[in-house]
């Protein structure tokens, strides 16, 4: 029986509602306005335009230049296109890529593949808490290292990593650097130069734009092997008629985040504080991550004794959405690999989840969740006493 009607959403890291600003902008692309952008009609002029003006908005959001902003299906894809793309075009002497550890699949799949290629790739190690070792992967850069990428956050514990620090080493070695801001944006002001990174991926549906549009930032004068051929869309970096209607949702996300970043961020702190007020007093969890330098939406804990994916089923009954880790990686059989990086043994991996708020979870109904989920948690753990029960469940 659901108890909470609407459903409540504590999966804002997975995707944000689009906001209805965002969607209202969108609509006309998605009826009148079909012209092709590469047209030079009126109709085709139109919809140019309007991708101009999403170009700009985007741009603004990452105090950049708009020639800057490469357009693509996502974060996926931007990932993708900077991994392949800077390492295909760099000095073909170079044949190391350091990766953190704890990189979304987007970016440690693309190096496994480079490895296949050929390329010696290197897994920087993470500490207990989450966060890169410097000492670590400062001794992985050398003259030899293509490419650098760390995320600027973790998807799955919401630690902010060092990346301007590490760009300043890959810089040192002549190496390129790119950052996966997926996380990040729409909640910490992100400025690619002052960080000093070449490439930096962000993904409209993390911050209440559409899903299947994100961009690559591209520091002017890095090449990039493109990933798609065709057209000469997107400065020839990615061939393709563009998802006009898409785009224009990103672009108004965009202007929204820079003009109500704060208040967002201010209502995800009101509900996550709200939440932990209820739920910290709970014996047996332990908050993963470091404390002090993290996203503000999103908690990861270890629940001892609790089966995450029996809690978060019997959660989703009761009418609560949270989830044990990426979104892509649920339901894959492999244990989270950024807990595993971070020193959490099987079990300890296993009975851990992650909650995260948005700019619309509600203080109040945040912290009723945590009443239930914490109900819910001692609830399993008494079932646990009774096996013959645990297993029908
Ligand atoms: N990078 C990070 C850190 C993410 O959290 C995600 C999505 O979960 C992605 C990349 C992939 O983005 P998209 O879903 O737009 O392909």
């Amino acid at each position: 029986m659901s108890i909470f009607d609407p459903p409540v959403y504590l999966d804002y890291a997975a995707s944000t509602p689009l906001h209805h600003r965002a969607l209202e902008e969108m609509l006309p692309f998605l009826s009148s306005g079909y012209g092709n952008p590469s047209s030079t009609h009126q109709f085709g002029r139109c919809a140019r335009a309007a991708i101009d003006d999403a170009r700009d908005s985007v741009a603004q959001l990452l105090h950049a230049d708009a020639s800057e902003i490469c357009f693509t299906s996502g974060g996926t894809e931007a990932d993708n296109l900077a991994v392949f793309g800077s390492v295909l075009s760099a000095d073909p002497s170079r044949r190391r890529v350091v990766v953190s550890a704890i990189e979304h699949h987007a970016v440690l799949h693309a190096a496994n593949r480079l490895s296949d290629m050929g390329f010696e790739v290197q897994y920087a190690p993470v500490t207990r808490s989450g966060n890169v070792d410097l000492d670590a992967i400062s001794a992985l850069i050398d003259e030899q290292t293509v490419l650098v990428s760390v995320m600027l956050a973790n998807n799955e514990t919401g630690v902010v990593l060092p990346v301007k620090k590490i760009a300043r080493i890959a810089k040192a070695a002549g190496s390129l650097m790119h950052t996966d801001a997926v996380q990040a944006a729409g909640l910490i002001n992100i400025d690619p130069k002052d960080l000093g990174v070449d490439t930096l991926s962000i993904s409209a549906h993390k911050f209440y734009g559409p899903k299947g549009v994100g961009a690559l930032w591209v520091r002017r004068g890095v090449k990039l092997t493109p990933l798609l051929y065709g057209g000469a869309q997107e400065r020839e970096r990615r061939a393709g008629t563009e998802d006009v209607a898409a785009i224009v949702g990103m672009g108004a996300a965009s202007r929204l985040a820079l003009a109500e970043r704060n208040q967002w961020r201010d209502a995800v702190n009101q509900a996550r504080q709200a939440f932990q007020d209820e739920f910290d007093t709970l014996a047996g969890i332990s908050l993963h991550g470091e404390t002090e330098k993290r996203l503000p939406n999103i908690l990861n804990y270890g629940l001892s004794g609790v089966s995450a994916e029996l809690l978060t089923m019997r959660l989703d009954a009761l009418g609560i959405a949270i989830s044990t880790g990426a979104a892509c990686a649920s339901g894959s059989l492999e244990p989270s690999h950024v807990l595993t990086a971070m020193g959490f043994d099987k079990d300890e991996v296993n009975s851990s989840v992650r909650i995260s708020f948005g700019r619309d979870s509600g203080a109040d109904v945040a912290g009723q969740a945590a009443k239930l989920i914490a109900k819910t948690i001692l609830h399993l753990r008494h079932l646990r006493q009774m096996p013959q029960l645990h297993q029908i469940l």
